[in-house]
This record gives structure tokens, C-alpha cells and sequence, in this order.
């Protein structure tokens, strides 16, 4: 049994003297050891190790004079961090086999400030090939088991890091979202996830699948662990010209001030938040039970004194078209540097190819069944004459989503739907079928297309036992906003673990 859940559990075993950076390191890793959820790809452990090492000694006041490592904000957390993102000399696939070999010289600017801080990565996470994916079925290593039903998806395409942080292989983990790749695992696996305004974190590191969607974000047991994460990562960066310099705010304040504001005087913590309920979120086709438990928590948001407001976002129908039209298209263009060349692995039966087309295909074919999917229609849609028709035309219906939500936002503080029309699916259940695949992530694409901060919060279980999650949208970079009307949500929520 593992007793810490979240950061402060661990600092106060610290405080406490009931261990330190390198017996837990060893813990975690004896946990990750016993268990079968195949949620990560490759082990840093002696890496993390060697960090525990040198944070052990400061525990222990050897390091005289120098600042005290145990002043910092994640003094010997244990972290996982999704295979998209690059860690110098560590293996990263990207859950791809044309990344099988490769080692990156450089670290992830999000992973490196995350260090500094203190943590402890533990090892990469497994996901869906190049991030494309729902429920984890399209890594090249095999899927990930959800955390409490195995014969279930944990969601994708951070499912790695969704099944890890639950079944508490590691206290914190990074996911990256490009239409709802953190919200859904995290809504599935029944932890927070949060995706940040795109710009808020710098993407330095980040393996690329479409550009103008992907945004790095915090996978954690509770809204405060995820404020911290994000307040740590966030911040422009020399490396990223698309990082903003929009000044960051204590956000582990904003959930800290907001949890005793309900402890206090419960009745009136949400007091003056308008809160957005979306009439096209609210389709057919979703779960009774995710139905109920998203009515009961607007219920309770209003007890407690927010004003609930419908609103409207009428090009919501389009979101899923117009994002799958922009993904691919972004995608084509990213994946064309694994030509065995520049990056990719470059397999025997390729340097025997008779021809630089061969030597491409044998290459390329390293790729797996969705990842040629999207790069064929991706390719298909940039094409000369049909580029006007398709992404030019996608990202004009893109600015009207992105207007509807700015309209929205002139009457709400923060808008709250389902995450998912269901609980997490079995394996196997949607895998034959892209189309109802990609229908899953129905409520996160359009905030994704907005660049918007958004965020899963457990908040019930259904009769199986599956979590489902309340998803929080909030205007560009008000992620002040957002975790407030996070904290109300998990305190409201009571313990779902
Ligand atoms: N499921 C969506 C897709 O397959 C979103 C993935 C993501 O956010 N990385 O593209």
C-alpha cells in the first residue's frame, strides 16, 4: 500500500523524518516493480537515483551554505513524464517503433523546470503513438491496463500517465493535450488533469503533432498538486517563440484560499462565480449516469451560491470535423522529418533499398495504423487545390469557435460540461472504428481549438465503479479562474479515491 497521494502527504513524511528522497525513490520504484498496468515505457532508475542522492544530503544538511534543496516546491516528488517529451540522455519513443532507439540530447524545457524544482522523474509514460489516440490501444508498446478495471481502457493519449498517477506509481505526472489527451485519461482514471492556455508552458522539447493544438499539462491526485505543477512549469522560454510572457499567479494560493473559503462558510464559496452550462454539450448520446452526475454537481455549485447561466456555443457540431482537418494536416507536416534521415530508425532492410523511395518506405513503415491514417489525410488535405478547401477553411470555422467562447465569456466566468459521454470503454470496444473513436473526446476539442485552459475533476463514480469527471473551461489565461472553480468542484466532490 502506498499512503501518499499527494505532494504535502510526502513533504510532511519528510518534515517528519519518516523518510527521505532515496528510500522513497526506492519505494516507488518497488511499487512500479509490482505492477502490471504497463504504464511506462522506459525506467529512469538510476537517474532518479542519483537526483534522490544528491537531495538526500541536503535533507540531512550536508550541503552547508547552500541554499536548501528542501526549501524548493517539489523537494523529492516522484514524477512520470509522458514519452512525448525529451529528457537528455534518457530513451524517448513517443510510443512510436521509428523512435525505438532514440535518445535525446536536449531536456524538455517543462521536464527541466520541474527538476530544478525538486522533482524526480521516474521513468517515460506510455501513450498512444505520436499522442493520437484515445485510449492508449495505438502505442507501439503495448496498451495500458486502467488503473482499477483492467479489462478497460484508461484513455488516451496519455494513458500512461493517467493509470500511473492513480494507481500512485508516481505522485505527479505530464501529459500533453492537443484535443483532450489529459482531460480524458485523467476523467477515466478518476485523477485531475489540466491543460493550460496554449502558450502558457513552453513546448521546448515537446515532440510535435500539430503545432498550434499541443499544450503540456499537469496529471495529479488533487487540483492543489496540479496548481503547483503548473505554476512551476509555466513562463516564457527563448526555446518556444509561441511561450507567453502573460504573468504567472499563485495558483496554489487562488485553491489554498478557495478550500478554506469552504471549510469557513461553505454555503458561500462559490458566491458570485457565474458559471456556463453549454446547451450543445448536453447531447444525446450521453450517459445516463454522467448526465445525473454532472446535473448534481451544477446543483451543488448553486447551492453553494454561483449562478448558473446557459449558454450557447453554436459551431460546437463542427469542432470534431474541423479539429480532425487541422490535427492531421499539422500532423502530415510534423512526421515528415522520420525519413530515416534527419530522425527515425533506419532498419537494415532500408540500407539495403535499391532506391531513396524504398529506402523511405522501409522507414516509414515503422509507423503504426493510425499514425499513416493521419499522415495520408493529413497529406491529402494540404495538397495544392484542396488546401483552401480543407485546412484554410477548418481554421476559419476554428476563429468562429473561438468566438462563440469569447461571446460566452462576456456572461460567465467558467463554463463546466462532461468530459466524455461515457465512463472509460473496454478494450477493444472502439478500436475498430476511427469515427466513434474520435467522437470521445466530443467536449475537449473545442477549448483545445480555442487554445483555451480546461480542466478534469473527479467528481462521482458510476454503479461500475468508473469515475467520471467534470470538465472546466475558462478564458484565455484566466487560469485563475479555473482553479478556483476547480477547488469548489473537488471540495463539492467530497473523496473519490
Ligand atoms: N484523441 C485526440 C486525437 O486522437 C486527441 C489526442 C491528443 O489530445 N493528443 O487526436
Amino acid at each position: 500500500m502506498n499512503p501518499f497521494k499527494t505532494i504535502q502527504d510526502i513533504h510532511d513524511a519528510f518534515d517528519a523524518g519518516k523518510t527521505n528522497p532515496v528510500e522513497l525513490t526506492h519505494f516507488y520504484f518497488s511499487q512500479i516493480d509490482k505492477s502490471n498496468h504497463n504504464a511506462f515505457i522506459t525506467l529512469c532508475k538510476e537517474r532518479a537515483l542519483k537526483q534522490a542522492e544528491v537531495l538526500a544530503a541536503d535533507l540531512k544538511g550536508k550541503h552547508q551554505g547552500l541554499t536548501p534543496r528542501t526549501a524548493q516546491p517539489l523537494y523529492g516528488i516522484p514524477l512520470g513524464i509522458k514519452d512525448v517529451l525529451t529528457m537528455d540522455g534518457v530513451r524517448t519513443t513517443c510510443g512510436s517503433k521509428i523512435l525505438d532507439n532514440y535518445i535525446p540530447p536536449y531536456t524538455a524545457t517543462a521536464v527541466q523546470k520541474l527538476e530544478n524544482a525538486g522533482a524526480i522523474s521516474v521513468g517515460k509514460l506510455n501513450m498512444d503513438e505520436f499522442a493520437m489516440g484515445s485510449s492508449n490501444e495505438n502505442s507501439a508498446y503495448g496498451n495500458v491496463l486502467h488503473p482499477t478495471h483492467p479489462d478497460r481502457v484508461p484513455g488516451g493519449s496519455s494513458g500512461g500517465s493517467g493509470a500511473a498517477v492513480a494507481a500512485k506509481l508516481c505522485v505527479a505526472a505530464l501529459g500533453t493535450d492537443t484535443g483532450g489527451s489529459i482531460r480524458l485519461p485523467a476523467s477515466f482514471c478518476g485523477i485531475v488533469g489540466m491543460k493550460p492556455t496554449y502558450g502558457r508552458i513552453s513546448r521546448y522539447g515537446q515532440i510535435a503533432f500539430a503545432s498550434s493544438l499541443d499544450q503540456i499539462g499537469p496529471m495529479t491526485n488533487s487540483v492543489e498538486d496540479a496548481a503547483l505543477l503548473c505554476q512551476v512549469m509555466s513562463g516564457s522560454d527563448i526555446y518556444d517563440s509561441t511561450s507567453s510572457s502573460e504573468p504567472v499567479q499563485d495558483w496554489v494560493k487562488v485553491v489554498r484560499d478557495t478550500k478554506a473559503s469552504v471549510s469557513t462558510a461553505p454555503a458561500l464559496s462559490a458566491k458570485g462565480l457565474r458559471v456556463g452550462v453549454p446547451q450543445e454539450y448536453f447531447i444525446d448520446g450521453i450517459d445516463a449516469e454522467v448526465k445525473n452526475a454532472i446535473e448534481a454537481m451544477i446543483q451543488k455549485l448553486k447551492q453553494n451560491g454561483a449562478e448558473i447561466i446557459p449558454v450557447s456555443l453554436p459551431h460546437t457540431e463542427n469542432a470534431v470535423a474541423t479539429y480532425y482537418v487541422v490535427a492531421v494536416s499539422e500532423a502530415s507536416s510534423n512526421l515528415s522529418r522520420y525519413d530515416g534521415v534527419r530522425f527515425g530508425v533506419r532498419p537494415k532492410a532500408a540500407m539495403e533499398a535499391g532506391s531513396l523511395t524504398e529506402f523511405y518506405k522501409k522507414v516509414r513503415s515503422n509507423f503504426g495504423a493510425e499514425v499513416k491514417r493521419r499522415i495520408i489525410l493529413g497529406t491529402f488535405a494540404l495538397s495544392s487545390g484542396y488546401a483552401e478547401a480543407y485546412y484554410h477553411r477548418a481554421s476559419q470555422v476554428r476563429r468562429l469557435m473561438r468566438n462563440d467562447f469569447e461571446n460566452a465569456f462576456k456572461q460567465v466566468d467558467v463554463m463546466v460540461s462532461p468530459v466524455s459521454p461515457t465512463t472509460a470503454f473496454k478494450l477493444g470496444e472502439k478500436a475498430k472504428n476511427p469515427l466513434q473513436m474520435y467522437l470521445t473526446d466530443i467536449f475537449t476539442i473545442p477549448a483545445s481549438m480555442a487554445g483555451l485552459p480546461a480542466m478534469s475533476v473527479p467528481i462521482a463514480k458510476d454503479r461500475l465503479g468508473l469515475s467520471i469527471g467534470m470538465h472546466l473551461i475558462a478564458p484565455r489565461f484566466n487560469e485563475s479562474i479555473l482553479f478556483k472553480a476547480g477547488a469548489l468542484v473537488e471540495s463539492f466532490g467530497g473523496d473519490q479515491s
